[in-house]
């Protein structure tokens, strides 16, 4: 026999709403080397301006900010970005 000392573990409850280490990414366009901020609905492949909305999924990859940052082919959305100008 087990005992009555037996513990019971299903019924842990786990704790959601902590969003700690969320890696920035951003969508790029292979075909123009442009990447373009995601939309802040969750969705991977829609972009803040749009313009990849209407592409197929496979033409566009995700990758992470820092990429965007350190490459040197890699041009920023003029529409998504602020700061990126004369684009
Ligand atoms: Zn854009």
């Amino acid at each position: 026999m087990f005992g009555s000392t037996y513990t019971n573990y299903v019924g842990v409850s786990i704790k959601h709403g902590t969003r700690v280490a969320i890696v920035v990414t951003r969508i790029l366009n292979p075909q123009t080397n442009t990447a373009h901020k995601p939309r802040d609905d969750g969705s991977a492949r829609a972009t803040a301006c749009g313009s990849l909305v209407s592409a197929t999924h496979d033409r566009t990859r995700v990758v992470s900010d820092e990429t965007v940052q350190t490459s040197a082919v890699i041009k920023r959305c003029g529409s998504c970005f602020d700061d990126v100008t004369g684009y």
